[in-house]
């Protein structure tokens, strides 16, 4: 039987209450082709943690797979997992470890679907390592006649459909790169002087596996620089000017948030999955009530375009409770926001005051704009001054035309800022 959740569904942050007349959850993937086979407008549906309505179906209906998702399986001598594409990432981890392994990397907070984050290009942090949907290799995907779609890496449209923006089909199952299980130690520095951020920039992003700026572009300092590091390994004494902190920080320790809901800090040593998130599971991740922005501009801009936004930070400032400055890897997924360029993304995490952030936004386009910024999939955005020259756009309109000939996934997210109509 399937099950119907009626009415209006919203978002995580709340700022968005779904056009979609339901949401289904189907108990069998039988049923689940049968949806989509028979649904004129329909759209997989993860833990609803977008800020915009990337995820919406306005007058279709939503699909939650959660029903057909199933347990993951490990495979040891390959070193993947296989996972329903409504797993949260904080579900699995455990288990992983637990057979001595691990993913490379992860993002803020472990809320989050597996298929959502790879869906919208979701990163954490760290110059060696790409956003979480490099570590597909395999995934299968529903369609929109209800046949299933199996490719793996090397596959020619692979790379198209990883990153897919929810635009060519539901993802029922993915297949994950594994590492072997490894410890991290986290340390938090106060107060690195601006001046230092910049000058230094590549250095402090050297200093650790993965690695955090936290501003509110309103002091003379960067607040917080948050060092993530494998196993026992020493740490500076001092960073650039900036201080060890004396103790647990939120990343909106400036705006006055308290540390309760963080991961492990000071230096303990704890595993991969509970130090790589800022955030623990069990807990409302980040401050709850926010909104959230980011952009991605390439690495080498970086000092320059943190300095341009200095430059309008006193207008920042008053409707932010917390930006966050992180390095990803290039990758080759088609519309990952780090498709061929190692990238610097800048994030805003917005007191919920939605008309005058989004009055803002094209004014931090426009301010990026010479450096070719690139928005994040499932964050607030405006989007004319935005860099949407992926190098295989047409690639991707021309699959989606493929996959999806009637436009069943598509939605006005979509028709926005992908097909452009
Ligand atoms: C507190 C907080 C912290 C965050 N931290 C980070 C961070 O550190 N790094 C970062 O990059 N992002 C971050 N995000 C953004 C978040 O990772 C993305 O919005 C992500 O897409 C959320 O996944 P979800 O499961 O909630 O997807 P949803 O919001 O439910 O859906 C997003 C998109 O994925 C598609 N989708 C979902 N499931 C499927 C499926 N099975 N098949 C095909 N498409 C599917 C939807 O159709 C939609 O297009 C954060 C968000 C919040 C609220």
């Amino acid at each position: 039987m399937i099950e119907s959740a009626s009415g209006a569904a919203a978002n995580w942050a709340g700022n968005l209450t779904y056009g979609a007349r339901e949401v289904l959850t189907p108990r069998t993937l039988d049923e689940a082709r049968e949806l989509v086979a028979s649904a004129e407008k329909i759209k997989a549906l993860g833990s609803r943690h977008s800020f915009n309505d990337v995820a919406d179906s306005p007058g279709g209906v939503q699909l939650d797979l959660s029903g057909v998702s199933g347990s993951p399986s490990l495979d040891t001598r390959a070193a993947t997992v296989t996972v329903g594409g409504s797993v949260r990432y904080g579900d699995l981890v455990a288990q992983l470890d637990e057979a001595g392994f691990a993913l490379e990397n992860l993002a803020s907070l472990p809320h989050i679907t597996v298929a959502g984050s790879v869906a919208t290009g979701t990163h954490g942090s760290g110059e060696r390592h790409p956003g979480l949907a490099a570590a597909v290799s395999a995934l299968e995907v529903l369609t929109a006649d209800g046949s299933l779609l199996t490719l793996t890496r090397g596959d020619a449209d692979f790379a198209g459909v990883v990153v897919g923006v929810g635009a060519l089909g539901a993802v029922t199952r993915l297949t994950l790169d594994l590492v072997p299980s490894f410890t991290v130690r986290q340390d938090v520095y106060d107060n690195l002087p601006w001046s230092a951020a910049l000058t230094h920039f590549d250095e402090i992003q050297a200093a650790g596996y993965s690695v955090s700026l936290f501003t509110n572009w309103a002091r003379d300092v960067v607040d917080q620089v948050w060092l993530k590091n494998r196993g026992p390994v020493e740490v500076p004494a001092s960073l650039f000017g900036a201080v060890p902190a004396d103790g647990p920080r939120h990343p909106a320790h400036a705006a006055g948030v308290p540390a309760g809901n963080t991961t492990a800090q000071l230096g303990a040593p704890g595993p991969w999955y509970d130090r790589l998130p800022h955030f623990r599971l069990g807990f409302t991740p980040s401050v709850g009530a926010e909104l959230q922005t980011e952009y991605f501009v390439p690495r080498a801009a970086a000092p320059a375009a943190l300095e341009a936004l200095r430059g309008v930070g006193h207008r920042i400032a008053p409707l932010l409770l917390v930006s966050e400055i992180r390095t990803i890897a290039a990758d080759d997924l088609w519309l990952s926001p780090s498709s061929a360029r190692d990238s610097v993304a800048i994030h805003f995490t917005w007191l919920p005051r939605q008309p005058e952030v989004e009055a803002l936004l094209p004014t931090l386009e426009s301010t990026l704009a010479p450096f070719a910024p690139r928005p994040h999939w499932g964050k607030l955005f405006h989007g004319e001054a935005l860099d949407l020259a992926y190098p295989r756009l047409a690639d991707f309109r021309a699959l989606a035309a493929r996959l999806d000939p009637t436009g069943k996934f598509r939605n006005p997210f979509l028709d926005r800022h992908v097909f452009g109509s």
